[in-house]
């Protein structure tokens, strides 16, 4: 009898805790159970493994379901009645077994992880519940035992896991045809209403004026010859659109003459007669009529050229003239930005020379009292001058508010960009109004600053005043050095040097690095000779200071790095020596520029060691060109270089050549 059903039998099942049951022997005739007999466990340890067994049998083996039935029958304990599930039409009043269909995907539900959920669903409902190998289509046959209650019990148990989870595997199991889920993305709209929402934003913000300028008769009168004669003769300036697009308007003819620019702005004119200047510098010609009639300008042109007051006269005028009353915009209308602290207080001086209908200004860099900073910003100014980190900074704490702006100028984006500031840059212009009138400065023209003219400006007019200020460079006297490349010799000879100098001469020394710079200094002043010296590492206190110091007198020594050496503009500096000849061309008429200037005359002094020598060509022409003496060996230098060049660019070809052509193969 025992044989008949015990192998695939469940268990029988108590009515609550079966831990204690005891097991009929007949169970023993399964062989996992004659092991457990044969180990000689006790019957509590049987009680458990006939357990596991049970499941094994229910739900793990694959047993003959019809067997266990059958077991049960014989043990008189359930009697079955095959049911479906919710169907019971076939159920007798008698029945104690009932067998229902559930969908085959929530069987692992009903049993849980072990066992776990079966366990609990036969605790907590009295029943015994047997899942079954037997499929019917999608549902698996599942067995429950006991009495009316427990089984109606249990059933309603499975029923409410199953409808729950049937939600749940219906998401997860039934996703949305393709087509649905692969939605189309309509980024014109998108784009559109983005739009739409800017602008009606912007729209909250007073109207932009940005055309200021009347064509003098003088100007109008101007043919065309004597326009591109004009330019010519003025540093040659060369004027066009950058991007090239139809329907821009013609570009407006240059201002010789102060008046021409300004005849309607007589209080500028007046500012301009007080510093006593002449004529228009050529960028200033070309830049004054293009930004008085709103356009946005590209100036490619160095310090030393004009080229501050060619933006900030028009952004005065512009300040003015924006519709609204100035002191309720609250925020600056012009913004500066500049690569460098020196550079950003050099801007600021030059705004503050000029008085025009009470503008007021203010100069944030990195460095300076944050604090202070924080509250001339907030406390309403018509222009902010600042390097990109401190305005980022103060931007994004909510101290400044861009969006009042409406007059932008990036300042030698060049070097804003070989300083790292793009992110800043892009940062706050992408929160500025988009019909801003933006204004870009630069010495050079490479692919950066022409990928940030492309998204920041509109339509810009490039005016190109010739890539070196060659000009400053004809009132100083340019003597070069050929030297050993050795420093001991160097310092030496710049020690020699110094000694030698007379009481009214003023010298800037340039060298290359930072560290280099302290050198020279402590050199000077083991030596008993007073000097101040201005580069990255310093604090900005300590570089304000050796600016005062040199500009006053206090020392007549400055040594300095490039870096710092931007927007240096003291009039009556005699000497600039070049301890570490600069690394490019550009550079060394910018150095040399700091003396010579404002009328005067200058020297200026290179040392030139033989690993300088792929400058020497360039250094040729700007020696030629301002009549200067060139010492023999540069020519030689130069002309050993140019074969050395040669050869090095022809033997890189022929391993280009060998690498992608027929010659390149290697095997
Ligand atoms: P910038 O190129 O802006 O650094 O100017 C260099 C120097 O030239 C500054 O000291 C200006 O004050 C001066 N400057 C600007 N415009 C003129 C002008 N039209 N004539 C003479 N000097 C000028």
């Amino acid at each position: 009898m025992c044989d008949d059903w015990d192998d695939n039998a469940p268990i029988e099942m108590p009515q609550g805790n079966y831990e204690n049951r005891p097991i009929c022997s007949q169970n023993f005739s399964n062989s996992n159970f004659r092991a457990a007999r044969g180990n000689g466990r006790n019957n509590e340890r049987n009680t458990r493994f006939q357990r596991n067994n049970r499941y094994n049998n229910s739900y793990g083996n694959g047993e003959n379901s019809s067997n266990r039935s059958d077991g049960l029958y014989r043990n008189n304990r359930f009697k079955e009645n095959k049911t479906s599930w919710g169907n019971s039409s076939n159920m007798t009043e008698n029945d104690q077994t009932e067998t229902i269909n559930v969908p085959s995907k929530f069987i692992g539900r009903i049993i849980g992880r072990g066992g776990s959920k079966i366990n609990e669903l036969q605790s907590d409902s009295g029943a015994k519940i047997q899942v079954t190998k037997d499929i019917i289509g999608d549902d698996t046959v599942v067995k429950i035992f006991g009495n009316q209650d427990s089984i109606d019990k249990a059933k309603s148990l499975i029923n409410s896991l199953t409808t729950d989870t049937t939600e749940m595997v219906r998401i997860n199991s039934n996703p949305p045809p393709l087509q649905e889920e692969k939605k189309v993305v309509d980024w014109k709209t998108l784009l559109k209403e983005c739009e739409e929402a800017e602008q009606a934003e912007w729209d909250k913000y007073p109207q932009i004026k940005k055309q200021f300028y009347v064509e003098h008769p003088e100007v109008t009168d101007l043919t065309e010859e004597e326009v591109q004669l004009f330019r010519q003769e003025n540093n040659n300036i060369v004027v066009d659109r950058t991007f090239k697009k139809e329907n821009s308007l013609p570009i407006p003819k240059p201002c010789p003459k102060f008046i021409h620019a300004f005849f309607n702005y007589p209080e500028i004119l007046s500012e301009i007669e007080k510093v006593g200047f002449q004529t228009p510098t050529p960028i200033q010609a070309q830049a004054w009529p293009v930004l008085l009639s709103g356009e946005d300008l590209i100036g490619i042109a160095q310090t030393g050229t004009g080229k501050t007051l060619a933006f900030l006269l028009p952004a005065l005028i512009h300040i003015d003239g924006q519709p609204g009353n100035r002191s309720e915009r609250g925020g600056p209308a012009v913004l500066v930005m500049a690569p460098t602290r020196e550079l950003a207080l050099q801007i600021d001086k030059e705004v503050k020379k000029y008085y025009y209908r009470g503008i007021t200004s203010v100069c944030v860099y990195g460095g300076g009292n944050r604090r202070e900073q924080v509250k001339t910003v907030t406390d309403g100014v018509d222009i902010v001058i600042a390097t990109p980190g401190r305005l980022n900074d103060l931007y994004e704490a909510g101290h400044l508010n861009v969006k009042t702006v409406t007059y932008v100028v990036l300042d030698e984006a060049d070097r804003m960009l070989d300083m790292g500031f793009e992110p800043q840059i892009r940062k706050v212009m992408y929160a500025i109004r988009p019909t801003r009138q933006t204004v870009m400065t630069s010495a050079t023209w490479p692919p950066g600053v022409r990928r940030l003219a492309d998204s920041y400006m509109n339509d810009p007019i490039q005016v190109y005043v010739g890539s070196l200020d060659l000009a400053a460079t004809h009132t100083v006297t340019q003597i070069i050095e050929m030297m050993p490349d050795d420093d001991e010799i160097k310092l030496q000879t710049l020690m020699d040097f110094v000694r030698n100098m007379s009481p009214d001469q003023k010298m800037i020394v340039f060298c290359g690095k930072k560290s280099r710079a302290d050198e020279i200094s402590s050199e000077l002043v083991l030596a008993g000779i007073d000097c101040q010296s201005i580069h990255g590492n310093r604090e900005q206190s300590d570089r304000e200071q050796a600016l005062i110091d040199i500009a006053n007198g206090t020392v007549k020594i400055l040594i300095a790095t490039d870096v710092a050496s931007r927007g240096l503009d003291i009039d009556d500096i005699t000497h600039v020596l070049n301890y570490d000849f600069p690394k490019n061309i550009e550079e060394y008429v910018h150095r040399v520029g700091r003396t010579g200037r404002a009328g005067k005359l200058g020297e200026s002094i290179s040392y030139f060691t033989r690993n300088d020598w792929g400058q020497a060509k360039d250094l040729i022409n700007i020696l030629e060109e301002a009549q200067q003496e060139i010492p023999h060996e540069l020519h030689n230098m130069a002309e050993r270089y140019t074969v050395w060049k040669e050869k090095k660019d022809s033997s890189g070809r022929g391993t280009g050549r060998g690498r992608g052509g027929f010659g390149g193969r290697r095997w």
